[in-house]
């Protein structure tokens, strides 16, 4: 027997509506690429959103068609995701760090019909748009005044698009499960691979990430998405926000930490998320400035493991409550977060601060579970680690096109790439990505927990472990760190702070002192990179357990 209750499809354009109708004050106010702060409401984003879904009508866009965008957190790019997939088009939101040929093989693979840039990145679009064959137009999203002046074929205005429409346009209603938006994984191997979101899975997961285990967002919140519009959807904020109401504060191209800093205060922000680097960035200046933070509450960090330091420095120095987030764009990406349950009140401060390093437990909707090289499920007790299976409806079943196959293990499960432990309460802790565990004499040693340690060491700017080759143990560790400015620092030093919080056998073999390290174009680390630029590296303890030769034929 079928439940009688109305068919109402849930689709992306109705979270702009309701925040028109119900919140139709409520700001968005937007650092621009132009260089000033752009203010106006949810009502008046709505009225926008119409006129621009008349305008790519107008150019042709259709149901189904991909509009790409290369562009920061701003008013005019969440005006873009609600137009596009509002009329049943799909927005594919190109990170626009990554390089040329990845960005013009991404928007080729996508056939976009038109990209709309932020005038930051006219260079990159006058490099690339011959390379793309497929993009019929390219609009820059600015007025007529601050017109970028490089040469790029079949140059649009936005603000002029906008100006020459009306805003009548009703939203289409259709399948829920038609595609609402696309973007690429970051691809260390092989070509990047399109994930495909729907309109149900969009909106199930901006319900979801609201609640108070996860963002705790609502329309008393004042929220700062660090976290790139162009990378899974800005964690999906831009769709939770008009859903419950929340003001939204968009930080342009200004990701620095004075920049950032002046807009969390200017702007009563209360509820913000970002990768862990960013965050360097926003304490550093103010520990430069002496700076606090007056109405800032809680932060979900994740993208990248958070290092416990940075934790407790926002707690107990600034008395920031964070939140650790695991996902992956596969996961639209919210998989897990970290909230802690009312019978962990009674923990001793110590056990709390060591809870709240896990990724945390998974949001309703997620499920998973961790296997051994032969699928085997194996305990949650927090202590055994293997690959990390999840299922749900905001979960990829297949990338786009069908790119590398069916990815489900049996069962339907999504292999993450992730190896972590669950424990009792569901608490998840990544361990490493099964492609950066340092496998030692047949037993694996966790790269993230010992890039915390070294995170922990006052003179530590940065640290990344990888495992190098060894004669005897197959691998070893090896720890890369930044040392923080004016730093005395010795290798010794390191190695010894090591002493009592690991295995002896989990101690770095080497430390190496570099400038900077390498990042990806999502902000993580490269170990991949690391890993070629240390391929021959070789370690102190390598020679003395090389298998003797010959001499005579040495
Ligand atoms: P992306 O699809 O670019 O968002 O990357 C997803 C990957 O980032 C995950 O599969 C993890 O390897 C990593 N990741 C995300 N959040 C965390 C976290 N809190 N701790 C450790 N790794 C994380």
């Amino acid at each position: 027997m079928l439940g009688l209750m109305m068919d109402e499809p849930l689709l992306v354009a109705s979270l702009l509506r309701h925040a028109d109708r119900y919140h139709g004050d409520t700001e968005i106010v937007s650092r621009t690429a132009e260089g000033p702060i752009h203010r106006y409401t949810y009502r008046q984003a709505h009225e926008r959103t119409r006129r621009l879904a008349n305008a790519l009508t107008r150019l042709g866009v259709k149901p189904g068609d991909r509009v790409g965008t290369l562009a920061w957190n701003g008013f005019r790019h969440f005006e873009l995701y609600f137009a596009v997939s509002g009329m049943g088009s799909v927005i594919h939101t190109i990170n626009p760090r990554l390089f040329p040929d990845q960005i013009a093989y991404i928007a080729g693979h996508a056939e976009d019909a038109y990209v709309c840039f932020d005038i930051t990145f006219a260079p990159l679009v006058e490099k690339m748009a011959a390379a793309c064959k497929v993009v019929k137009g390219w609009i820059a999203m600015t007025d007529r005044a601050h017109m970028p002046a490089a040469r790029i074929p079949n140059l649009l205005c936005y603000e002029e698009l906008l100006a020459a429409e009306s805003d009548g346009f009703d939203w289409p209603t259709f399948d829920e499960n038609t595609a609402s938006g696309l973007c690429y994984t970051s691809g260390t191997t092989g070509n990047p691979k399109g994930v495909l979101f729907s309109h149900r899975s969009t909106v199930l997961h901006a319900c979801v990430i609201t609640m108070p285990d996860a963002t705790d967002l609502s329309s008393r919140s004042s929220i700062l998405p660090i976290v790139p519009m162009f990378h899974v959807n800005a964690w999906g904020i831009p769709y939770a926000a008009p859903l419950v109401g929340a003001k939204l504060v968009f930080p342009g191209p200004g990701l620095d930490g004075a920049s950032l800093y002046e807009l969390f205060e200017t702007e009563k922000v209360n509820r913000s998320s970002g990768v862990p680097t960013v965050w360097l960035g926003i304490l550093h200046h103010m520990k430069q400035h002496n700076l606090r933070f007056s109405t800032l509450e809680k932060v979900v960090i994740g993208g990248a493991a958070c290092p416990p330091a940075m934790i407790r420095t926002l707690n107990e120095d600034y008395g920031i409550r964070v939140q650790h987030g695991w996902g992956m764009t596969e996961m639209s990406p919210i998989g897990t977060i970290n909230s802690p349950k009312l019978k962990h009140d009674a923990l001793a401060p110590q056990e709390r601060f060591e809870l709240s390093l896990k990724q945390g437990r998974p949001v309703f909707g997620v499920d998973m579970k961790i296997v051994d090289g032969e699928g085997k499920e194996l305990p949650r007790d927090g202590k055994a680690f293997g690959d990390l299976l999840v299922k749900g409806p905001w979960i990829v079943r297949e990338y786009f096109r069908g790119e590398g196959g069916n990815p489900l293990r049996p069962g339907g499960w999504f292999p993450t790439g992730d190896v972590g432990t669950i424990d009792p309460d569901g608490y998840l802790q990544i361990t490493d990505r099964s492609k950066d565990v340092i496998k030692s004499g047949g037993e694996w040693i966790s790269s993230i927990d010992l890039e915390n340690i070294a995170m922990g060491h006052p003179g530590v700017m940065e640290a990344a472990v990888i495992g190098v080759r060894h004669p005897k143990w197959d691998e070893r560790p090896l720890l890369v760190v930044v040392k923080k400015a004016g730093a005395l620092l010795t290798r010794e030093e390191l190695l010894a702070f090591y002493e009592g919080k690991v295995a002896k056998w989990w101690l770095p073999d080497d430390v190496v002192f570099v400038e900077q390290l390498p990042h990806t174009a999502t902000g993580k680390l490269s170990k991949l990179t690391l890993r070629e630029q240390f391929k021959d590296y070789a370690l102190p303890t390598a020679a003395a357990s090389a298998i003797p030769r010959d001499p005579a034929r040495a």
